[in-house]
């Protein structure tokens, strides 16, 4: 399938408005490293750390992690790679972890939660990724942030491990950019000061749909309910791109919908310019977005949003069908 767009692999996702979107990769496994250039992905916008942990059987050690960071690095020759800190619990549970007994796993102690409350694996895991730097930049996120004081809470983690390898005399990174995911509604009516402080936004689409509709993302028949292109839906992710204008304030997408093309071209509508999806979606993504105009999309939206529709594919659908 990738061969299929080889001819556009190297050209940029400018779509027919003149706007240009960064198309980033999602990875986690060393398998996912040679999509690095195979995919034509200007980085990788989403790092899942926890898959080197699931597939073990016990924690790996701080220089093994070392060394596979540092081999995502190389690979990424240059580009940025986001490194999700651990996002275990919910549907992500480690075998070597006392099962957590709890009504509800998704609303449950999980991600950052478990990053703060024990925080012997995260603090290993950024010496890990401080010394895999080695003195390269490094980008840093945390997956599952509800509330300004956790970003603040992680962050002073981040402080203290590069106090500690400053004191060892090992190299810092070149730049270090902490950012937190947006995937529970909460955290996009935090303070301002929020928006302020954090050095990027990503928002993870599939945990803040779940938690938009309140529809378990692992529950067929109640996910397949809400649309991602349902119109009460794209507002609110306008309205995080736009809060986040307001601070300046990067912001991507990285959740699965940026990988399938009218959603890719909805969310580019609604103003997002970096989206992270599976490599193989890039071509697909690119090809969508080179021929469309997100000014005439975005109005498409608009009109649907007018008329009281409940989600805009049928619109955009129709829209497309004219468009070739
Ligand atoms: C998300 O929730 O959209 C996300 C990217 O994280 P994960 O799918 O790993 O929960
Ligand atoms: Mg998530």
């Amino acid at each position: 399938a990738q061969s299929r767009y080889a001819s556009i692999r190297d050209l940029p996702a400018t779509a027919r408005c003149g706007s240009t979107v960064c198309l980033q990769m999602n990875a986690g496994l060393m398998a996912d490293l040679p999509s690095l250039v195979g995919s034509g992905a200007e980085g990788v916008g989403l790092f899942r750390t926890e898959l080197q942990f699931l597939i073990r059987n016990k924690v790996p050690r701080r220089s093994e992690l070392a060394a596979l960071y540092a081999r995502v690095l190389d690979a990424a020759d240059g580009r940025r790679v986001v490194f999700r800190t651990l996002d275990i619990g919910s549907d992500k549970v480690l075998p070597y972890m006392k099962p957590q007994d709890e009504p509800n796993p998704a609303l449950g102690w999980r991600a950052i939660r478990v990053g703060l409350d024990k925080p012997g694996v995260l603090r290993m895991q950024l010496q890990a990724l401080l010394r895999a730097a080695n003195g390269r930049p490094l980008t840093v996120m945390f997956p599952f942030v509800a509330q300004f004081e956790e970003y603040r809470a992680a962050r002073e983690q981040v402080d203290k491990a590069v106090a500690g390898e400053e004191k060892l005399g090992h190299v810092l990174p070149e730049t270090l950019e902490i950012g937190a995911m947006l995937e529970t509604p909460s955290l996009a009516f935090a303070p301002r000061k929020f928006f302020e402080e954090v050095e990027f936004i990503s928002i993870g689409g599939n945990d803040l749909k779940q938690f938009f509709f309140a529809a378990d993302r692992e529950n067929e028949r109640v996910r397949r309910r809400y649309d991602t292109l349902n119109v009460s839906f794209l507002t609110f992710i306008e309205d995080i791109v736009n809060r986040c204008r307001e601070t300046d304030t990067p912001v991507s997408f990285c959740g699965e919908d940026a990988g399938r093309p009218v959603e890719a071209l909805c969310l580019a509508a609604m103003g997002l310019r970096t989206l992270s999806m599976r490599p193989a979606s890039i071509g697909p993504v690119k090809h969508l977005l080179r021929r469309s105009n997100l000014d005439e999309a975005r109005s498409v939206i608009e009109d649907a949003r007018n008329r009281g529709d409940q989600s805009v594919r049928p619109a955009i659908m129709e829209w497309l069908k004219g468009q070739n």
